[in-house]
């Protein structure tokens, strides 16, 4: 090969990777508290990527699990350095943040984001591969039979229709982070530096030729899910405040509305008041409505404050995230192709971003 000796060192953000030692891709998984499930993970992940036969590697995130994650992820280096790399985040800071971590190591011709909790079978990484290589720069999935909490996917399916009407993301099912990018949108997003972000619809935003395919789920391998219903809701907060404004401009166009109806009925009441008298009674409508209009002005205040909020933790300027560490062996002795041979023990190095 007559590519330059590149150090690990010298190959951030992932574009810098000469086109000659890049993979065809990057697997991108956040792991927070997988203890349960990383052995099944790394079984069937590395089996199904050996099988491709494709120089790829694997990024994983930790986002500061407080479980043995961490150290299943190190020894995992330990076996599978040549393909592997780690990415040990002194905290949790959410699995956006994470991917946004992974995609900023990411050296592959393109990436994919997989869960780490097997919700999403390994097996079709091949099938969302072959889209990015068909020229789509965005392969987004939908859930096949989803299996979650019947709770869940009816909120999932509101926020999908709400989310549809109120910004230019078209994305079936926005739950599913088993997504493939090419390296334009993956240096797209790299370039963007929001603090709470949704990392499909931002990709989405960048992409010139999107596709959606059909994908299984399955049940939890094993663990429980890391996401109460606070956090849900703040992630479609993010999600729809992050990509359009149309939500707070509904509540001018209700203002208006509402401002025009009673213009309305002030002049009916007057009318009324000449010809028949003053009217006393509907006391209890006149409660009923006014309550209903209270709680829509508070949640209309609410709403603004969700946007003052985010727009405090972008002026704020704090990091993303921080990387406590990050385990990879240099870019040159890398075999060319994945090797299955236990790999020399590597060198860690450390490193802040901010
Ligand atoms: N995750 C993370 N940080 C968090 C929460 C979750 O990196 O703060 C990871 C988690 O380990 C998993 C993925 O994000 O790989 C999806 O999480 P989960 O399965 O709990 O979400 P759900 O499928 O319930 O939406
Ligand atoms: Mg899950």
């Amino acid at each position: 090969m007559n590519a330059p000796p590149y150090r690990g060192a010298d190959v951030r953000p992932g574009t810098a990777v000469p086109p000659a030692v890049a993979p065809d891709f990057t697997v991108v998984i956040p792991v927070y508290n997988e203890e349960d499930v990383l052995p099944k993970l790394f079984e069937r992940l590395y089996a199904a990527l050996d099988a491709l036969a494709r120089p790829y590697e694997i990024v994983f995130v930790n986002d500061g699990s407080r479980d043995r994650s961490a150290g299943l992820l190190r020894a995992q280096f330990e076996r599978r350095g040549d393909v592997t790399r780690v990415v040990l985040f002194a905290g949790n800071f959410g699995q956006h943040r994470a991917i946004l971590a992974g995609f900023a190591h990411a050296r592959g011709r393109c990436v994919i984001t997989l869960d780490a909790d097997l919700q999403n079978p390994p097996e079709e990484i091949g099938r969302v591969l072959a889209q990015l290589e068909a020229g789509h720069d965005y392969v987004g999935t939908i859930r096949r039979r989803r299996q979650d909490a019947v709770w869940r996917r009816w909120a999932s399916k509101l926020m999908n229709i709400v989310r549809e009407r109120t910004t230019q993301v078209r994305i079936t099912d926005q739950g599913c982070m088993f997504r493939g990018y090419g390296r334009g949108v993956v240096d797209a997003v790299n370039q963007c530096s929001e603090y709470n972000t949704f990392v499909p619809a931002l990709a989405y935003t960048f992409a010139t030729s999107p596709v959606e395919i059909l994908v299984g789920h399955e049940d939890r391998g094993a663990g429980s899910s890391k996401y109460s219903v606070l956090r849900l809701l703040r992630l479609n907060f993010d999600l729809m405040t992050g990509f359009s404004t149309v939500p707070v401009q509904l509540f001018s166009v209700f203002g208006i509305f509402v401002s025009l109806l009673s213009g309305l009925l002030f002049v009916i009441l007057m009318v009324r008041r000449l010809f028949l008298g003053a009217e006393v009674e509907g006391v209890f409508t006149l409660f009923a409505l006014a309550f209903m209009f209270i709680g829509t002005a508070l949640f209309g205040i609410g709403l603004v404050g969700e946007y003052v909020g985010r727009i405090y933790d972008e002026v704020r300027h704090r990091p993303r995230y921080i990387i406590g560490a990050v385990l990879e062996r240099d870019v040159a002795e890398r075999p060319a192709a994945a090797a299955a041979a236990p790999a020399p023990p590597a060198p860690i190095r450390s490193e802040r971003v901010s």
